[in-house]
């Protein structure tokens, strides 16, 4: 398996699979994480492939799949000096496209798929821990 593979399987470990959580740009339910175009961390790249990834977990944002595919598309389309504000641009288009009222189903949703998965984690430690102490 290639190093971003491997990150990417690490990174899940950490903090969890990004369908839990809100797609950073428009607030519906992400469903990957996505190296952040502006992260201040070290950025790696795959050999030989040439994907890039950081091997800091924080490095990454939750994006659904369609925030997260034009955010690659407009790397390609403006020149590097303009992609900082393409980004604001588009990040602020993303979120309008989205009603609150949307937003907050969406959530409601999450919550109802997550709370089932976070009561066995917690059951799972809780177990190890009872473990541990005998
Ligand atoms: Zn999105």
């Amino acid at each position: 398996m290639s190093d971003y593979n491997e990150w990417h399987k690490a990174l899940r470990a950490f903090r969890g699979p990004a369908s839990l959580r809100p797609c950073e740009w428009c607030g519906l339910t992400a469903d990957e994480w996505a190296l952040d175009p502006r992260t201040e961390h070290p950025i790696q790249r795959d050999e030989p492939d040439g994907h890039p990834y950081s091997e800091f977990s924080a490095a990454y944002k939750a994006l659904c799949r369609p925030c997260h595919r034009r955010t690659d598309k407009l790397r390609h389309q403006v020149s590097e000096a303009d992609f900082p504000a393409a980004l604001d641009a588009l990040r602020a288009s993303r979120w309008a496209m989205v009603s609150d009222g949307h937003r907050r189903i969406d959530a409601e949703f999450r919550a109802s798929v997550a709370e089932p998965i976070h009561r066995e984690l917690d059951h799972q430690s809780d177990k190890r821990a009872r473990r541990n102490r005998r």
